[in-house]
């Protein structure tokens, strides 16, 4: 366990153990009743943070979805509202984050979480609410949680399909880090942190769920990677599993993993250093080729059409991401993503 560390948003609790200092940090908040939001069936993993969080707790909401879904987002709201709750605490994945962060952007509660995955949102001002099939994503200060703990005793649970997903999502965040418009020392610093300790953790977690010193990398990893993602402006890659996870419901964090390694091949002309950066990173001689590598020891789909994707879809998808705006080192046809969809799409 380490000393809390302050960062502009955020106080941080890192470590094994590290949830004991929850209840701290929630008094320092100055906050007196707290709304919990969760996935379902999250009860076991909640325990011991109820326990942490003492009597400030005043309802649990089990109720976040991926994507945020809008109607969940008022019901979390109206339960906040009844409850008279003045803070949220999100445990749980992204998606529980998510929630919180929606209900902050509605009310202007402060956010705690206890990220329970490597998604890295806990890290971020970044926001996304879906609408029917739209997702709209934004960035503001309200949102930012302001407490997180980062204890890896609660990611045992994490079953190793979860685990890869969202390390990958993670590193996904990283790599595009890298490639940024105007990315600083201090960001491509943190990327290459985030790839090289979620890459080397992730292969020991799948194969043994509860090794402690790897889920402790991960957090590490996860952690930087939510730094790098807060301070960068993501590409093409983020631009498409938007797309394919908004519009055509497929699962965010897995999308990720496998559309990675197709856009990082064609980013790669445009972008020399930064893709070099991300091999010496993942301690591959190709990023391309060590991104498939991970994927593969990680036991993760390698193909769009085996996580639901129909492969019929590809040019109105490609006609979506193409006409977004988005920053990307290289510039991108309709041609180009119906390229990497269907590439994606083929094991
Ligand atoms: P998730 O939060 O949807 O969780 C996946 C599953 O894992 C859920 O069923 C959850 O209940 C379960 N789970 C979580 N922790 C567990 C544990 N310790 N033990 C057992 N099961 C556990 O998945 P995710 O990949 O963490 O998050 C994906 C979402 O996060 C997406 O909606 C994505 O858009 C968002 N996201 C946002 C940002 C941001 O900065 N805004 C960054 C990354 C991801």
């Amino acid at each position: 366990m380490r000393p809390i560390a302050e960062s502009p948003h955020a106080r941080v609790a890192f470590g094994p153990g590290s949830l004991s200092q929850l209840g701290e940090l929630l008094d320092g908040l100055a906050v007196g009743r707290v709304l919990v939001v969760t996935t379902a069936g999250r009860s076991s993993s909640l325990e011991p943070v109820l326990g942490a969080a003492g009597t400030r707790i005043t309802g649990v909401a089990p109720i976040a979805r991926e994507h945020v879904p809008a109607e969940v987002v008022q019901q979390a709201v109206q339960e906040l509202d009844r409850l008279r709750a003045d803070a949220v605490l999100a445990v749980g994945g992204g998606s529980a984050t998510g929630l919180a962060k929606a209900i902050a952007l509605e009310r202007g509660v402060p956010v705690a979480a206890v990220p329970t995955t490597y998604a890295g949102s806990e890290m971020t001002s970044i926001f996304g609410v879906t609408d029917g099939d739209v997702k709209r994503t934004g960035r503001d200060a309200r949102v930012a949680p302001r407490v997180v703990v980062y204890d890896p005793m609660l990611t045992l649970t994490l079953p190793a399909s979860v685990s890869a997903a969202s390390g990958m999502n993670a590193i996904a965040h990283a790599v595009e880090a890298l490639y940024a418009p105007g990315v600083t020392d201090v960001v491509a610093a943190a990327a290459r942190e985030a790839i090289r300790r979620l890459s080397e953790s992730l292969p020991a977690i799948v194969k043994r769920l509860d090794d402690v010193p790897a889920r402790t990398a991960a957090f590490a990893g996860a952690q930087a990677a939510g730094v790098a993602l807060e301070l960068a402006a993501m590409g093409l890659h983020h631009k498409i599993c938007h797309v394919l996870g908004g519009s055509f419901g497929l699962p965010h964090a897995l999308t990720h993993a496998i559309v990675l390694p197709h856009v990082v091949a064609f980013n790669s002309p445009a972008a020399v250093d930064a893709v070099a950066a991300v091999a010496a990173a993942l301690g591959a001689d190709e990023a391309e080729a060590g991104l498939h590598a991970l994927n593969r020891a990680l036991g993760l789909s390698q193909s769009l059409t085996d996580i639901g994707f129909d492969e019929a879809d590809i040019p109105r998808a490609a006609e979506l991401v193409a006409t977004a705006s988005y920053p990307n080192p290289r510039p991108v046809s309709v041609d180009d993503v119906r390229g990497i969809l269907t590439r994606a799409s083929r094991p």
